[in-house]
């Protein structure tokens, strides 16, 4: 037996790290060579690593850790359902109470006519029913042919054969196949990187209307469902112009397509509501949950499905499960998670005392000369980093190098900061406090300032011609 403990020193740690442990989305090789940052313990928004820094978590782990870390109710929850039930499974004409209750509370939170579950253990799988689900249930209206799906480049909908098929991130579909056949995929409303000349609000509108273009090239009786996140996150936090969604909405009325609303980050208050689809005025037929419905503690997912597609796919046996939909300790421990979300009033918190101090800090990070404008949604927001700031422009050396140079000196300043490309991105817990959020923007300042500096002294300042 191996026995592994924070007290041996860190490169040891290290290096059995890389010597066994493949991480995701990581060049191992490159990796080992500099060697992994080896995280201890957190408490509230901030991070203990092996070498004893004390490092604020501006990505809330991976956009989940929304109450933060150290949660007691959340521990004893979990201990508790251990004991009482650790698992059973939903299969076979069984049930729980902890995901009777869990099933019902979102039902409760979720908009309108948004009544029934589909629990996943993450939400790549959660998007993997909903693809299944929404070819099935038009075939069972009587129209197999309506299979299509339409999402967009750059958008994230997880890793799975299937879900990561949705997502629009070329350099997955670039290894193993992807994407599967009957997913298409129209341009992201990025005004910021793609806009050019034109308003935010004409981009906005012509972003959408690529939606319609691909229905009506593919056919409105091919096309079942448009599947988007409300504000994209792992494409950069691309808040969309106010355009977008009501034509989005629009279109999708007019020739009867689904909308599937990935919910994993932006819902349970990240944009200031329970879901984003009421900060972007959207009417979903699904959403997509995982993430911040457990704070992260434990791994869940699932899906919220309107009374009309439940009807029916209820209606039959649909031959889709995972061994873990509706895992007891995860539902017991989401369902808490929920609890102190209201009980402790979470969005109040947010609207009326993080967002307003965290949009003002933005503002003013947004004046550094590295930094081209300010993208915010509530509690999810990116910094995109420019040679010049007037036009927007980009590096002239490879995407994601000075993106990459600033998140290192994030981490050098105890500031968890990620890049995308070249766009600096912060979802931080949304029980931070103003003070905490005082010291998020001392040591952003600080590294947007140190990489300044490098930029400058490497001539890196170019703009792309
Ligand atoms: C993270 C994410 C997913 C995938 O969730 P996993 O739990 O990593 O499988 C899906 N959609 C969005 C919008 C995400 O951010």
């Amino acid at each position: 037996m191996t026995t592994v403990s924070n007290h041996l020193p860190t490169a040891e740690l290290q290096a059995l790290d890389a010597a066994h442990h493949m991480h995701p989305f990581t060049t191992n090789d490159e990796l080992k060579e500099r060697g992994a940052r080896v995280i201890t313990s957190g408490k509230g928004i901030y991070l203990r690593d092996s070498e004893g820094n004390e490092i604020l978590d501006a990505m809330a782990g991976l956009w989940c850790v929304n109450l933060g870390y150290g949660r007691e109710e959340l521990v004893n929850v979990a201990a508790r359902q251990m004991m009482e039930l650790p698992f059973y499974n939903t299969f076979f004409n069984t049930t729980h109470t902890p995901v009777i209750a869990l099933a019902a509370e979102l039902a409760k939170l979720a908009p309108e006519g948004l009544n029934h579950v589909f629990f996943a253990g993450s939400g790549s799988e959660a998007n993997d029913t909903n693809l299944r689900m929404v070819r099935v249930y038009w075939a069972e209206k009587g129209h197999p042919q309506k299979s299509h799906i339409i999402s967009r480049l750059n958008g994230y909908h997880g890793s799975t054969v299937g879900s990561g098929s949705l997502g629009g991130m070329t350099y997955m579909h670039e290894q193993g196949g992807l994407p599967i056949p009957g997913i298409h995929h129209i341009g992201q409303p990025d005004w910021y990187a793609e806009g050019g000349d034109h308003t935010p609000e004409e981009f906005g509108l012509a972003r959408a209307q690529e939606l319609e273009a691909k229905i009506l090239e593919l056919g409105a009786e091919n096309v079942a469902a448009f599947i988007a996140e409300p504000v994209q996150g792992a494409g950069g936090v691309i808040v969309p112009p106010n355009t977008y969604w009501p034509e989005i909405q629009r279109i999708c009325d007019k020739y009867n397509v689904l909308i599937i609303a990935d919910e994993v980050i932006c819902g349970f208050g990240r944009t200031g509501n329970w879901f984003g689809s009421t900060t972007m005025g959207i009417k979903p037929h699904i959403m997509t949950i995982a993430k911040g419905l457990s704070s992260g503690y434990v791994p869940i997912g699932g899906s919220i499905v309107c009374d009309e597609i439940a009807e029916v796919i209820n209606a039959i046996e649909f031959n889709h499960g995972y061994t873990y939909s509706g895992h007891p300790v995860c539902a017991a421990v989401a369902l808490e998670n929920l609890r102190i979300m209201q009980d402790d009033n979470i969005l109040d918190h947010v609207n009326n005392v993080a967002a307003p101090a965290f949009k003002a800090v933005l503002d003013q990070l947004g004046e550094h000369p590295l930094v081209g404008g300010v993208n915010v949604s509530g509690m999810m927001a990116s910094l995109p980093l420019t040679p010049h700031k007037a036009s927007r422009a980009k590096f002239a050396m490879a995407k994601g190098t000075a993106g990459f140079m600033c998140r290192e000196r994030c981490f050098a300043n105890n500031l968890v900061m990620r890049h995308v490309g070249d766009r600096m991105i912060i979802s931080p817990p949304l029980v931070i406090t103003p003070d905490e959020i005082d010291v998020f923007h001392k040591r952003a300042k600080l590294a947007l300032d140190d990489t300044y500096k490098a930029l400058k002294e490497g001539d890196m300042l170019k703009a792309e011609s």
